[in-house]
C-alpha cells in the first residue's frame, strides 16, 4: 500500500487550474474507510459562465486545427496517460474503491480509446455526389457539431470521460466535462494529460458541482450544441427531454439489466468462470454487468451451485491491498438500496444462496450475493441492482428465454453461452439489446460499438460510428464560375 497523498481537485477552465469563484469545496471520501481524503472545487454559475465563454472560444480554434494536428496532440495525451498509469490508478482506487489492478487496467484502456479516436480523427470522410448538371460539384462534408457538454458517472471515473472527450476532440469539438464529484481526481489527471500534450486553452474544460444545477444551466445554453450523458435511465430521460426542448443533439448511455443466458449445451465451467468474473468486476457497478442469470432447467442446480462457490471465493477488501478481487461500493447510499432489493426478492420467495449483507461497519463493503429462483415480480428482476448481486432463474426453451430477455424496457448488454451454432445465431439477432456477447465477454473495446437501445439510451460510444455523434453533415454544391 502507498502513503502517497490523495490530491485535492480543481476546476480546469480556459487553460487554468483553479478553485471555484465562490471558494466552495466538496469532501471526497475513501469508500474503503469512509474517511475524507481530499477536497474538490465546486463550480457555481460564474464558473460555468467562464467555462462557456472558454469552450466557445476553444471551438473557434480547435475546429480549424487540422485533423492531422489534433490527432498528434491526442496520441501524445494517450502516451502520457500510459506513462502515468501507475500513479493515476492509485488515485482512482483511493476515491472509487476498485482493486488497483482494475484501476490500472481502466487507465491503460483509456489510452487505447484516445489512440482509436486519434486515428478516427483523420477518417471523417464525406462524399462527392454525382451532379445532374455539367460543371457542378456536390459535396457532403463532415463538420464538428460545436461545443459539447458531457456528464459522466463515478463507476469508471476515467473510462466514462475518455470516450466522450476523445470522440469530441477528435471531431474538432471543444468540451466542458462535468465529471463525477465522488471520484474527481483521476478524471482530472486524464484532463491533465491532454493539457500537457498541448491542447489549446478553452478546448477542454472540467467542472464539478451540483450535477442537476450544472446540467440545467449548460444544456439549454446557446453555446452548447451537443450533450452526452452516462448514468441512470430516469436522469437520462430528464436530460434528453431538456436537450430536445432546446434542439440539441444528444447521446444517452443509460442503465441496463443484462440477461446472462446459459444453455445446457454450453461449456458450463467456462460460463461460470467468465460470468462470475464479469459480475463482480467493479463490485457489479457496471452498466453492462450481467444481472439476470437465466439457466436452462436441466443444468440449473449445477450452475447455481458452481456460481455460488465462485462467489464465495471472491476476496473482498481494500482495493489497495494485494490480491483483493472486489473493493467496496463507491457510495454508501448503495448499501441500503441493495439490502432493500435483496429483502424484497426473499419476500417474493427467492432463495439466498450466499451473501446479502454489508461486511463490517466501516467502508462500503458488500458480500458477493447470489439469489436463486427469483420470481419476475421481485423488484430486482426489474430494476438495475448496480451492485454485486447475481439473480438466477431457470428456463426451458429458446423462445421462453428470449421472451424473458426482452421482457424489460432495458436493452444494453446481453450474454449467452451455448454449444449450438443455430442457437447462437438466433440469439445474436433476436435479443433486443445494443450488444450481445456469446461464449466469451467481448464488450467495450474502443474499436467496437458500445451503446444501448430502448430505455438504455441511444448512440454508440465505440467503433467507427462513434465519432459521428460529434459531427454534422453539411451539403455544399459548387458550380464553375
Ligand atoms: P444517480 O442517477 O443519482 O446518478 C448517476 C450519475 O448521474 C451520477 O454521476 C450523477 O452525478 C449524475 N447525475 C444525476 N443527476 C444528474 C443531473 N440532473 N444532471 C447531470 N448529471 C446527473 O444514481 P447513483 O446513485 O449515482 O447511481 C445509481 C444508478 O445510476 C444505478 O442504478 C445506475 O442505473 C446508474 N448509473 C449508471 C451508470 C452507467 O454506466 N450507465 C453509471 C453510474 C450510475
Amino acid at each position: 500500500m502507498t502513503d502517497k497523498k490523495y490530491p485535492d481537485t480543481q476546476l480546469f477552465i480556459d487553460g487554468t487550474w483553479r478553485g471555484g469563484v465562490e471558494g466552495k469545496t466538496i469532501a471526497v471520501l475513501d469508500p474503503a474507510t469512509g474517511e475524507e481524503i481530499g477536497r474538490l472545487a465546486h463550480a457555481t454559475k460564474a464558473d460555468l459562465d467562464a467555462a462557456l465563454d472558454a469552450v466557445d472560444r476553444g471551438f473557434k480554434v480547435w475546429s480549424v486545427t487540422s485533423a492531422y494536428e489534433r490527432s498528434k496532440v491526442m496520441r501524445k495525451a494517450g502516451d502520457l496517460l500510459r506513462e502515468r498509469a501507475g500513479a493515476i490508478a492509485e488515485t482512482m482506487t483511493r476515491e472509487q474503491g476498485k482493486p488497483l489492478a482494475e484501476a490500472k487496467g481502466e487507465v491503460l484502456a483509456a489510452a487505447d480509446v484516445i489512440d482509436w479516436f486519434a486515428e478516427e480523427a483523420r477518417r471523417t470522410y464525406g462524399q462527392i455526389i454525382p451532379a445532374r448538371a455539367p460543371g457542378v460539384t456536390q459535396m457532403a462534408i463532415k463538420l464538428p457539431v460545436g461545443p459539447v457538454a458531457a456528464f459522466t458517472p463515478w463507476n469508471f471515473p476515467i473510462n466514462q470521460v475518455v470516450r466522450k472527450l476523445s470522440a469530441a476532440v477528435a471531431a474538432g469539438c471543444s468540451i466542458i466535462v462535468k465529471a463525477p464529484e465522488e471520484t474527481p481526481a483521476s478524471p482530472a489527471e486524464l484532463i491533465r494529460c491532454f493539457v500537457d500534450a498541448g491542447i489549446p486553452a478553452g478546448v477542454v474544460n472540467l467542472v464539478y458541482g451540483v450535477p442537476a444545477e450544472i446540467s440545467e444551466y449548460l444544456i439549454p445554453h446557446p453555446v452548447i450544441q451537443k450533450i452526452s450523458f452516462t448514468g441512470s435511465t430516469p436522469v437520462g430521460k430528464q436530460l434528453a427531454a431538456l436537450a430536445a426542448q432546446h434542439m440539441k443533439l444528444s447521446t444517452m448511455e443509460l442503465g441496463g439489466h443484462a440477461p446472462a443466458i446459459i444453455f445446457a449445451d454450453a461449456n458450463l465451467e467456462k460460463a461460470v468462470k467468465v460470468m462470475a468474473g464479469s459480475k463482480f468486476r467493479n463490485a457489479g457497478q457496471v452498466c453492462v454487468s450481467p444481472t439476470r442469470f437465466l439457466v436452462q432447467d436441466s443444468v440449473y442446480d449445477k450452475v447455481v451451485s458452481a456460481f455460488t462457490e465462485a462467489s464465495k471465493a471472491i476476496k473482498v477488501g481494500n482495493g489497495m491491498e494485494e490480491g483483493v478481487q472486489m473493493g467496496p461500493l463507491a457510495n454508501e447510499r448503495r448499501i441500503p438500496a441493495l439490502e432493500a432489493l435483496i429483502n424484497d426478492a426473499i419476500e417474493h420467495g427467492a432463495e439466498l444462496k450466499t451473501g446479502g449483507r454489508r461486511i463490517g461497519n466501516k467502508g462500503n463493503f458488500f458480500e458477493p450475493t447470489v439469489l436463486s429462483n427469483v420470481p419476475t415480480q421481485a423488484r430486482i428482476m426489474n430494476e438495475e441492482p448496480f451492485g454485486p448481486v447475481a439473480v438466477f432463474s431457470p428456463f426451458s426453451t429458446l423462445d421462453d428465454v428470449i421472451n424473458e430477455a426482452n421482457r424489460l424496457p432495458f436493452g444494453l448488454a446481453s450474454y449467452a453461452f451455448t454449444g449450438s451454432a443455430d442457437t447462437a445465431q438466433q440469439l445474436g439477432t433476436r435479443i433486443e439489446a445494443g450488444m450481445t456477447t456469446i461464449n466469451h465477454n467481448g464488450l467495450a473495446l474502443p474499436e467496437v460499438p458500445f451503446g444501448g437501445i430502448k430505455d438504455s439510451g441511444y448512440g454508440t460510444e465505440g467503433g467507427s460510428e462513434a465519432i459521428n455523434a460529434y459531427l454534422v453533415t453539411k451539403f455544399v454544391t459548387q458550380m464553375s464560375a
